[in-house]
């Protein structure tokens, strides 16, 4: 028995974790709940990672890449395909709410109506990028700061040419120690998504997913959609590479952020996937990952379109065709202020509600679904930024093909 778990690939592990835990919480009840420390010790866990990780992973990245125009050129990249892909997320999100009319015949009143979260400002949230003290920073774990520190110190650290070079040896062998640590504490993986998934079926249960199933529906059919056509499709139609072996090289990452629910506490088990199954040059995957796990959402946006509709139609309001518009492009930029880690997407709706003047009550209601609705999106999340790593290493010649085609070795 222990050697055929030993013997068993991650991911099955993983999903079978996830099996017995629905099966736990669900025939367990409350009792289940006894288990919620073993997820908790997998999230500190991967939690303990991700500041030194994306710190020294995004310095390795620059460092690694001397050629400042190549890096420029990536960088834009980069930021161009996640901008694009996550407008055409709430679109779809938008487009399924009108379709499915989840608010239709669903009355909200002031009873369960409770106050909403106050949601950060935009400008706001661009200034806060650039941090008056680093240490703070990483002591305090802000990523967007400690990404742009990390870009700053790595192109600096180019820029000082020979004098440079023991710093950015010094971070390329911390990093290699990183991944090793990274190693360890994703090998607790599927222990840690059977605590999360025994709480969640505990406390959730069946009847959650009967009421507001609709807006479950639509945000779950949405990212089916999203990651099968604009994300399989753009590797098939950019790339020429078979979408299905993409999948399935990083069911791992998926399972982790399905039980999570936060793209930056997956971002090891992501770059892991993306390095070792897909092929994707470490170089790339250090820059494009931590980057994308904190900017890129296209799942919290197409779930924002789903919910806007929503609340639209429980509370009775039409939108016009500008507001749609006014909710793509708030949504889309909102999703870079998101942070990566659970619940984020939540408080970052009610921004996209503001922006088109909807009330903020409708927040209470999805909040009761919200860690269902978020476990869905995370995935989305995370998809799409192992999407867009692919993407960019094919397009700069980064991306081993044998790694990416060999399915025998996909299973790690
Ligand atoms: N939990 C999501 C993530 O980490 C963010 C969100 O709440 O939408 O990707």
């Amino acid at each position: 028995m222990i050697l055929v778990w030993k013997k068993m690939p991650l991911w099955q592990k993983i999903f079978i974790g996830l099996c017995l835990g629905l099966v736990a919480g669900l025939t367990l009840g409350q009792t289940a709940l006894m288990f919620k420390p073993i997820g908790t010790l997998f999230i500190n866990l991967i939690k303990m990672l991700i500041v030194p990780l994306i710190f020294v992973t995004l310095i390795t990245g620059i460092t690694s890449m001397e050629d400042m125009q190549k890096m420029k050129r990536i960088g834009l990249k980069t930021f161009a395909i996640y901008l694009l892909t996550t407008a055409i997320a709430i679109t779809i999100g938008l487009g399924l709410g009108i379709l499915i009319e989840p608010g239709a015949g669903v009355s909200l009143d002031a009873a369960t109506a409770v106050s909403a979260k106050e949601a950060p400002d935009l400008v706001n949230t661009f200034l806060n990028i650039v941090s008056k003290n680093p240490v703070a920073s990483l002591a305090e774990g802000h990523i967007l700061q400690i990404i742009f520190f990390a870009i700053m110190l790595g192109i600096s650290i180019n820029l000082a040419g020979e004098n440079g070079k023991p710093v950015a040896k010094f971070f390329q062998s911390f990093s290699e120690v990183m991944f090793k640590m990274t190693d360890i504490v994703i090998s607790f993986a599927p222990f840690g998504v059977f605590g999360l998934m025994a709480w969640v079926s505990a406390s959730y249960g069946l009847d959650v997913l009967y009421s507001l199933g609709e807006v479950i529906l639509g945000v779950y059919v949405g990212s089916v959609i999203h990651m099968a056509l604009t994300m399989g499709g753009s590797l098939a139609f950019f790339t020429k590479l078979n979408p299905l072996t993409f999948f399935k090289g990083i069911i791992s990452a998926q399972t982790v952020a399905f039980t999570t629910t936060s793209s930056s506490g997956t971002l090891p088990v992501t770059t892991q996937n993306v390095v070792n199954n897909l092929g994707v040059s470490k170089p790339i995957a250090s820059f494009v990952l931590p980057l994308g796990a904190t900017i890129n959402m296209d799942g919290t946006a197409l779930y924002q379109g789903v919910c806007v509709v929503f609340i639209a139609q429980a509370f009775n309001v039409d939108l016009s065709f500008a507001n749609y518009m006014t909710i793509i492009l708030t949504s889309t930029l909102a999703s870079i202020g998101t942070a990566g880690v659970p619940g984020a997407g939540l408080i970052m709706l009610s921004l996209v509600l503001s922006s088109v003047g909807l009330p903020m009550e409708g927040i209470a209601i999805i909040a009761g679904i919200d860690r269902i609705l978020d476990m869905a999106r995370t995935t989305v999340n995370v998809t799409g930024d192992a999407m867009v790593a692919v993407l960019v290493a094919k397009s700069e010649g980064e991306l081993d093909e044998t790694v990416y085609n060999n399915t025998q070795e996909k299973v790690k």
